[in-house]
């Protein structure tokens, strides 16, 4: 990244504490915030927490997580719950694909409740949709068996 000039990396040290920079290395430099749980890039600390902001975030003496952060790419099982909330007979069977091929480190019962609703909600399913459901299902059920037993339970 070419130097801007008036910062180091994209974070200006004004002698109190560190502010991203309005330059491209600004919007992804780390920050740590007070009140917040995690790092924050420079375009989340400017969108939710300088000084007119447009998307402030009221910590209101409490902690947020920077993982909740409007905008912040969310954990799968949030993102796949979602979908499956959404989808219908037409997309269902590439989210399942998707669900059977990826690694889903937690929040398996969320899937597994947001499958059991699609299977309720979807009228005019083939069996061989249904079949699919199921696999999808079983696949998940393994996944968290698995951790179960690295984990030690
Ligand atoms: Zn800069």
């Amino acid at each position: 990244m070419a130097a801007c000039g008036k910062c180091v990396n994209g974070v200006i040290d004004t002698g109190n504490n560190e502010i991203p920079c309005d330059c491209a290395a600004g919007n992804t430099a780390l920050f740590r915030i007070a009140s917040v749980d995690g790092v924050v890039t420079g375009a989340e600390s400017r969108r939710h927490f300088h000084n007119g902001s447009p998307e402030p975030i009221a910590t209101s003496g409490g902690r947020v997580s920077a993982s909740t952060l409007p905008g912040r790419p969310r954990p799968f099982h949030e993102t796949v719950v979602n979908a499956l909330e959404r989808v219908d007979l037409h997309g269902l069977e590439s989210l399942l694909r998707l669900i059977e091929a990826t690694k889903i480190p937690k929040g398996h019962d969320a899937v597994l409740g947001a499958l059991d609703e699609v299977n309720r909600r979807l009228k005019g399913m083939s069996s061989g949709m249904r079949k699919k459901i199921r696999s999808a299902t079983a696949a998940i059920l393994l996944q968290k068996r698995m951790q179960e037993a690295d984990a030690g339970n």
